[in-house]
């Protein structure tokens, strides 16, 4: 009976085409004119060994040219397109870590693309013809618009709070509450950091209280610096009690010794008007006496990754001159995407308008509204009853690690799937060019009209047609 079966694969694996006469099929012809000879024959030779590997496990049973160039075609199209490329992302989560954060604002995107093409005055001073430093260029800024004394810029904020304490604190007590020794986004963890910079982490308080005399009580000699780290992706509630950060200023500077915030999401627009609460805003931080804050750019700021540190002036020279600084150096396409950003909150109206995240977060619920209508309509007049499309009142998230627990009211579009799974449906959604990124709901997929656009509605509305069963 074996060996029956091993004869039969056998014959069949004789039929297998070699790569000479494949490369014969009009088909491949045009793909030599298109593509790289070195391509398309790795395409074809890939297409070859899968359908071996498939006829070996007896998945499959016959050899056509037709499978041979399918699976070749998708091959030389996975090697000519790009693996990091635009999705649409209507989960309806604004600062999706996975999906990129921020999206940047116009100018930003401009002012980059200009910077990228060419040479640029990154580290050359046009007014002595001399060498200059690339932070001068968000320097004067940051300080304008935060009214910190000096103002300093690496890769991002993980890398900010880790220079911040090995050049402030390495060897020394650094003092935080049980209730701040948090994680954020996995590898990020407050007690791993720590223990990395040499720094001796000095817990007070218990997970959900922690008193002022907690903190006066843990100061010595040696204490370096107090830290204070903003609950970004949590909550405590209940029996709860937090020292607030005038107060733990007012004791650090009565014993000299500096106040770190890690803010995580640095907000630099007041978003109070709009009833959001939880987000301390960088520039009232800096007036409450917080010696050194760190944040992420690409969180509520709305710009590209960096980690921006705002304090006082010979705090930030230390960072700036440690040796490590130069290993989480910002590039010029972050500097010059910063620049811009920031640009836009010098005018607080400009800056709702048009930066993304925070056009996104403030949106008039009418405005999405209509988006979703628009998508319900379009969706089903696509897809000839094969899937159930309505609209519902939902909720967005603000996501990385912004505004936790907020929920913004928002209109979604449902699909409900006939003759396929909620699965199918959402790895069809998933591998439509561009990919649409929705969430799973019992058994239905959600689809927040908040974090989608106009253009972008318009052409889920094209390709929903390509969603029905075939
Ligand atoms: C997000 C966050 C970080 C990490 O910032 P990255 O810019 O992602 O490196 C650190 N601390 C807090 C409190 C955060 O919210």
């Amino acid at each position: 009976m074996n060996e029956n079966i091993n004869k039969t694969k056998s014959a069949i694996l004789k039929n297998i085409p070699s790569i000479d006469s494949l490369l014969k099929i009009p088909k491949a012809i045009k793909w030599l004119k298109e593509y790289p000879r070195n391509l398309v024959l790795k395409a074809l030779r890939d297409a070859v060994d899968t359908k071996r590997t498939e006829i070996l496990s007896g998945e499959s049973q016959t050899v056509t040219v037709t499978s041979l160039i399918s699976i070749a075609k998708d091959r030389l199209s996975a090697h000519t397109s790009f693996s990091l490329r635009p999705v649409i992302n209507a989960t309806g989560i604004v600062i999706h870590t996975n999906l990129g954060r921020a999206p940047l604002c116009k100018s930003a995107i401009e002012n980059t693309a200009l910077v990228a093409s060419g040479y640029s005055t990154l580290e050359y001073d046009l007014k002595t013809g001399k060498r200059g430093k690339r932070y001068v260029h968000i320097q004067g800024i940051l300080r304008d618009l935060t009214a910190a004394e000096d103002a300093f810029v690496v890769n991002n904020n993980a890398a900010a709070v880790f220079l911040c304490l090995i050049a402030l604190a390495k060897g020394r007590e650094v003092i935080i509450s049980r209730g701040e020794l948090v994680e954020i986004g996995g590898s990020f963890r407050i007690p791993d950091i720590m223990a990395h910079t040499g720094a001796v982490l000095k817990e007070i308080g218990t997970t959900n209280k922690t008193h002022l005399y907690d903190y006066e009580r843990a100061i010595t000699e040696n204490t370096a610096v107090i830290l204070k780290v903003h609950r970004s992706n949590f909550q405590i509630t209940g029996f709860t009690e937090e020292v607030g950060i005038e107060e733990i200023a007012a004791v650090a500077k009565r014993a000299g010794i500096p106040v770190m915030y890690d803010l995580g999401s640095g907000c630099l627009a007041d978003l109070l008007p709009y009833r959001m609460h939880d987000e301390p805003v960088v520039g009232n931080i800096v007036k409450k006496g917080v010696d050194i804050i760190t944040f992420s750019a690409d969180k509520l700021l709305g710009g590209p990754q960096c980690g921006v540190i705002v304090g006082r002036k010979d705090l930030i020279e230390a960072v700036r001159t440690h040796p490590l600084a130069r290993m989480v150096r910002v590039d010029k396409f972050a500097i010059s995407a910063l620049e811009a950003t920031l640009m836009e909150y010098v005018d607080a109206d400009k800056s709702f308008k048009n930066i993304p995240v925070l056009r996104m977060l403030t949106e008039d619920i009418k405005e999405i509204k209509k988006r979703a209508v628009r998508l319900a309509a379009g969706i089903k007049g696509q897809t000839s009853g094969s899937l159930e499309v309505a609209m519902i009142k939902d909720s967005s998230y603000a996501g990385g690690g912004s505004l936790p627990g907020h929920e913004f009211a928002t209109y979604a579009v449902t699909l409900r799937p006939k003759g396929q799974t909620v699965n199918e449906l959402e790895a069809r959604l998933r591998s439509s060019n561009p990919p649409v990124i929705a969430r799973i709901r019992g058994d239905m997929l959600v689809l927040d009209a908040r974090t989608v656009n106009d253009k972008e509605v318009k052409a889920i509305i094209d390709m929903s047609k390509t969603w029905r069963v075939a």
